[in-house]
Protein backbone atom coordinates (compact mmCIF):
# COMPACT_ATOMS: atom_id res chain seq x y z
CA UNK A 1 0.00 0.00 0.00
CA UNK A 2 1.62 3.18 -0.94
CA UNK A 3 1.78 6.23 1.71
CA UNK A 4 -1.40 8.48 1.04
CA UNK A 5 -3.37 5.13 0.69
CA UNK A 6 -2.08 4.33 4.36
CA UNK A 7 -2.87 7.86 5.59
CA UNK A 8 -6.53 8.16 4.19
CA UNK A 9 -7.57 4.67 5.62
CA UNK A 10 -5.99 5.29 8.87
CA UNK A 11 -7.54 8.74 9.26
CA UNK A 12 -10.83 7.60 8.10
CA UNK A 13 -10.68 4.56 10.54
CA UNK A 14 -9.19 7.01 13.30
CA UNK A 15 -12.14 9.40 12.48
CA UNK A 16 -14.46 6.63 13.23
CA UNK A 17 -13.06 6.10 16.58
CA UNK A 18 -13.32 9.61 17.07
CA UNK A 19 -16.53 9.72 16.90
CA UNK A 20 -17.55 6.59 18.39
CA UNK A 21 -15.41 7.32 21.67
CA UNK A 22 -14.46 10.37 23.88
CA UNK A 23 -11.74 10.68 21.90
CA UNK A 24 -11.38 14.02 20.52
CA UNK A 25 -10.32 14.31 17.07
CA UNK A 26 -7.67 17.19 17.77
CA UNK A 27 -4.77 17.87 15.64
CA UNK A 28 -2.21 15.77 17.90
CA UNK A 29 -4.35 12.71 17.35
CA UNK A 30 -4.68 13.52 13.72
CA UNK A 31 -0.97 13.49 14.18
CA UNK A 32 -0.21 10.83 15.26
CA UNK A 33 -2.80 8.56 13.28
CA UNK A 34 -0.75 10.17 10.08
CA UNK A 35 2.93 9.49 11.76
CA UNK A 36 1.49 5.54 13.09
CA UNK A 37 0.34 4.91 10.01
CA UNK A 38 3.68 5.66 7.69
CA UNK A 39 6.46 5.08 10.62
CA UNK A 40 6.22 0.69 10.19
CA UNK A 41 7.23 1.22 6.46
CA UNK A 42 10.85 2.31 7.84
CA UNK A 43 12.29 -0.52 7.69
CA UNK A 44 11.96 0.07 3.44
CA UNK A 45 14.60 3.01 1.86
CA UNK A 46 12.34 3.30 -1.19
CA UNK A 47 8.80 3.64 0.82
CA UNK A 48 7.76 6.77 1.97
CA UNK A 49 9.34 7.44 5.13
CA UNK A 50 12.44 4.91 4.34
CA UNK A 51 13.53 8.09 1.93
CA UNK A 52 13.54 10.48 4.74
CA UNK A 53 15.00 8.23 7.59
CA UNK A 54 18.52 9.78 6.84
CA UNK A 55 19.84 5.89 5.92
CA UNK A 56 18.19 4.27 8.57
CA UNK A 57 15.75 2.18 6.80
CA UNK A 58 18.66 0.60 5.25
CA UNK A 59 20.22 0.14 8.31
CA UNK A 60 16.51 -1.90 9.67
CA UNK A 61 16.07 -3.17 6.30
CA UNK A 62 19.50 -5.07 6.56
CA UNK A 63 18.78 -6.50 10.04
CA UNK A 64 15.24 -7.56 10.21
CA UNK A 65 14.29 -7.61 6.23
CA UNK A 66 11.11 -5.50 4.85
CA UNK A 67 7.98 -6.20 6.57
CA UNK A 68 10.18 -7.83 9.26
CA UNK A 69 10.30 -6.79 13.30
CA UNK A 70 8.04 -3.25 12.22
CA UNK A 71 5.18 -5.09 11.17
CA UNK A 72 5.00 -7.39 14.17
CA UNK A 73 1.77 -7.24 16.27
CA UNK A 74 4.07 -8.27 19.50
CA UNK A 75 6.15 -5.57 18.32
CA UNK A 76 3.19 -2.68 17.89
CA UNK A 77 1.91 -4.04 21.24
CA UNK A 78 5.48 -3.71 22.81
CA UNK A 79 5.42 0.07 21.28
CA UNK A 80 1.84 0.21 22.31
CA UNK A 81 2.62 -0.66 26.08
CA UNK A 82 5.40 1.62 26.81
CA UNK A 83 3.85 4.61 24.97
CA UNK A 84 0.45 4.07 27.22
CA UNK A 85 2.75 3.86 30.31
CA UNK A 86 5.37 6.90 29.22
CA UNK A 87 3.08 9.39 27.84
CA UNK A 88 -0.40 8.67 27.53
CA UNK A 89 -1.43 11.28 25.21
CA UNK A 90 -3.84 11.98 22.49
CA UNK A 91 -0.47 12.09 20.28
CA UNK A 92 -0.03 8.70 21.68
CA UNK A 93 -3.56 7.24 21.20
CA UNK A 94 -2.98 8.55 17.81
CA UNK A 95 0.04 6.93 17.00
CA UNK A 96 -1.08 3.58 18.66
CA UNK A 97 -3.92 2.82 16.22
CA UNK A 98 -2.63 4.51 13.24
CA UNK A 99 0.46 1.80 13.61
CA UNK A 100 -2.10 -0.89 14.30
CA UNK A 101 -4.46 0.22 11.46
CA UNK A 102 -0.98 0.10 8.89
CA UNK A 103 -0.48 -3.47 10.04
CA UNK A 104 -4.18 -4.27 9.00
CA UNK A 105 -3.98 -2.28 6.22
CA UNK A 106 -0.66 -4.77 4.59
CA UNK A 107 -2.67 -7.85 6.15
CA UNK A 108 -4.90 -7.29 3.25
CA UNK A 109 -1.94 -7.29 0.56
CA UNK A 110 -0.57 -9.94 -1.75
CA UNK A 111 2.70 -9.84 0.60
CA UNK A 112 0.93 -10.74 3.63
CA UNK A 113 2.80 -9.20 7.16
CA UNK A 114 4.67 -11.32 9.63
CA UNK A 115 2.19 -10.97 12.68
CA UNK A 116 3.79 -12.84 15.30
CA UNK A 117 7.60 -12.16 14.67
CA UNK A 118 10.12 -13.42 16.15
CA UNK A 119 7.97 -15.81 17.57
CA UNK A 120 7.01 -17.02 14.10
CA UNK A 121 8.61 -15.74 10.93
CA UNK A 122 5.62 -16.61 8.55
CA UNK A 123 3.82 -13.77 6.70
CA UNK A 124 0.00 -13.93 6.95
CA UNK A 125 -2.60 -12.66 4.61
CA UNK A 126 -6.44 -12.08 4.45
CA UNK A 127 -8.03 -14.13 1.27
CA UNK A 128 -8.91 -11.10 -0.66
CA UNK A 129 -6.01 -9.34 -1.14
CA UNK A 130 -4.77 -6.14 -2.94
CA UNK A 131 -1.91 -5.61 -5.30
CA UNK A 132 0.14 -2.59 -4.32
CA UNK A 133 -0.83 0.60 -6.30
CA UNK A 134 -3.26 -1.67 -8.03
CA UNK A 135 -7.05 -0.67 -8.93
CA UNK A 136 -8.22 -2.23 -5.71
CA UNK A 137 -5.75 0.52 -3.82
CA UNK A 138 -7.16 2.86 -5.20
CA UNK A 139 -11.01 2.27 -4.68
CA UNK A 140 -9.91 2.15 -1.05
CA UNK A 141 -7.90 5.11 -1.17
CA UNK A 142 -11.28 6.70 -2.83
CA UNK A 143 -13.70 5.18 -0.50
CA UNK A 144 -11.43 6.10 2.77
CA UNK A 145 -11.88 9.40 1.28
CA UNK A 146 -15.26 9.68 1.05
CA UNK A 147 -15.73 7.61 4.31
CA UNK A 148 -13.53 10.45 6.59
CA UNK A 149 -15.44 13.90 4.95
CA UNK A 150 -18.51 11.93 5.53
CA UNK A 151 -17.51 11.31 9.56
CA UNK A 152 -16.00 14.77 10.11
CA UNK A 153 -19.24 16.69 8.37
CA UNK A 154 -22.00 14.61 10.01
CA UNK A 155 -20.12 14.66 12.86
CA UNK A 156 -18.54 18.06 13.08
CA UNK A 157 -14.93 16.69 13.71
CA UNK A 158 -13.78 19.73 11.82
CA UNK A 159 -14.83 21.94 14.30
CA UNK A 160 -13.33 19.80 17.15
CA UNK A 161 -10.56 19.68 14.85
CA UNK A 162 -9.95 23.65 13.98
CA UNK A 163 -10.47 24.56 18.02
CA UNK A 164 -7.75 22.27 18.74
CA UNK A 165 -5.14 23.87 15.66
CA UNK A 166 -6.09 27.48 17.55
CA UNK A 167 -4.93 26.17 20.84
CA UNK A 168 -2.36 24.39 19.66
CA UNK A 169 -0.78 27.48 18.17
CA UNK A 170 -1.81 29.75 21.14
CA UNK A 171 0.24 27.73 23.61
CA UNK A 172 3.14 27.74 20.50
CA UNK A 173 2.99 31.13 20.56
CA UNK A 174 3.05 31.46 24.24
CA UNK A 175 6.10 29.45 24.39
CA UNK A 176 7.86 31.22 21.59
CA UNK A 177 6.60 34.85 23.76
ZN1 LIG B 1 3.91 -1.59 5.46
Amino acid sequence: MRYHTHIMTSLAVGACIASQTSLPFTVSYAAGIVIGSLIPDIDEPNSYVGRRSLGMANKVKQAFGHRGMTHSLLVWAVIAIVLLIQSPSLFSYGFIIGYLLHIIEDFFSVQGVPLFWPFLTKRYKSIVTYRTAGLLERVIYYISFGMFVYIAVSRDLFSEFTQSVIVFLQTTIQRLM
